[in-house]
């Protein structure tokens, strides 16, 4: 059995600009210095950029929060809320602001998606080895019978008070480093910061412009191989991409990866190698890369023409890209990409 997880690195941040040298350097524009930082944290390699000379302060500020959010969100640290919850025996169980604020969006956005996404697919996940990497592919029946405790439907969320049912658990995987973004960008904001962009593993989140006023270059990978397949350029955005390459195992010359489809239990196979997300929000982009994924192109689509408030980029695994109308003008295919079939979605 062959095992891989791509480092994470590979993602992302084309063409940030170097350091400023002089010595006279300005708080913002082209010349404004750079502070960056990194930090290992939910499994995932962070990388925070800040322009100006609230850099370090807000730097801290932003470490803290992940932190912060990893002892709070953590499946596996048994001190950990989500843990406490899954943990309970089907008792109600105290949770910060953060925790109550996080889980809200994401209850909503597994309703609004139909189930794609849902944050009780951990059992799942577990019996596939994805928590672990003790990798197996489960029979059919063991599937099923761990299906039947899966639904997010079942959480109660009542101010700070949750209930996780006897059986199941949480797994907020899917949209935690969305929220720690957002919560990332609030903290730099209040720190007086107008540029700057972090990259959360596959998440990349910018606020404001680069110092000099252009766009920042975020690119998205290439399922398939090591390089780019596009460039997207955004100011004030957040761009996430749930990928089939990002954490996966072969067996019998099969490959299965990490996204499962609540359907049936098993990795989603729609069509699709990997759905990027362009929105305001991080735990909406996050919580839509997993669940337009899970739907296919074409649930995809649907799903766009009746909710909104996003865009999307999606990579078939025909090497077909297809876009939203809202980013035409922001995304360039990139490289040996630049001959594949491109297709506009529009209202
Ligand atoms: P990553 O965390 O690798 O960036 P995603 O944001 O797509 O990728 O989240 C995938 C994680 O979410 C999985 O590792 C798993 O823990 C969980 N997950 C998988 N399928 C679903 C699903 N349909 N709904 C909710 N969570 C899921
Ligand atoms: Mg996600």
């Amino acid at each position: 059995m062959k095992i891989s997880r791509l480092p994470l690195l590979l993602f992302t941040l084309l063409l940030l600009p170097g350091c400023a040298g002089g010595q006279s350097v300005p708080t913002v524009g082209p010349e404004a210095e750079k502070h960056t930082r990194t930090v290992l944290a939910m499994d995932t390699v962070m990388e925070l950029s800040v322009y100006g000379q609230e850099g370090s302060a807000a730097l801290d500020g932003g470490e803290e929060v992940i932190l912060a959010l990893e002892k709070l969100l953590s499946v596996t640290d048994p001190d950990s809320e989500i843990y406490g919850a899954n943990h309970s025996g089907g008792e109600g169980t105290t949770i910060s602001d953060d925790t109550a604020a996080l889980l809200e969006q994401a209850l909503s956005l597994c309703g609004e998606t139909g189930g794609a996404l849902d944050v009780t697919i951990y059992p799942v996940v577990s019996a596939w080895g994805f928590t672990n990497g003790n990798y197996r592919v489960p029979e059919e029946e063991e599937l099923s019978a761990l299906l039947e405790r899966v639904d997010y439907r079942k959480i109660t969320l009542d101010g700070d008070q949750l209930t996780v049912p006897e059986g199941m658990a949480l797994d907020l995987g899917a949209v935690a480093k969305g929220y720690a973004g957002d919560r990332i960008m609030e903290c730099f904001r209040d720190e007086g910061v107008t540029s700057a962009i972090v990259s959360l593993g596959g998440n990349v989140q910018a606020l404001g412009t680069k110092p000099d006023g252009s766009l920042w270059q975020v690119a998205v990978q290439d399922p398939t191989g090591s390089g780019y397949a596009g460039v997207l350029s955004v100011a004030d955005k957040a761009v996430v991409t749930s990928g089939g390459y990002q954490r996966y195992f072969e067996q019998n010359g099969r490959v299965y990866w990490h996204i499962i489809d609540p359907a049936d239990g098993c990795p989603a196979e729609n069509g699709l190698v990997s759905v990027t997300i362009v929105a305001d929000s991080g735990v909406l982009a996050d919580g839509l890369s997993t669940a337009l994924f899970v739907m296919g192109a074409e649930g995809a689509a649907e799903y766009w023409r009746a909710c909104g408030g996003f865009d999307f980029v999606l990579i078939g695994g025909d090497g077909a890209v297809t876009i939203t109308e809202g980013i035409e003008d922001s995304f360039a295919l990139y490289g040996n990409w630049t001959d594949h079939e491109l297709q506009v979605i529009r209202r």
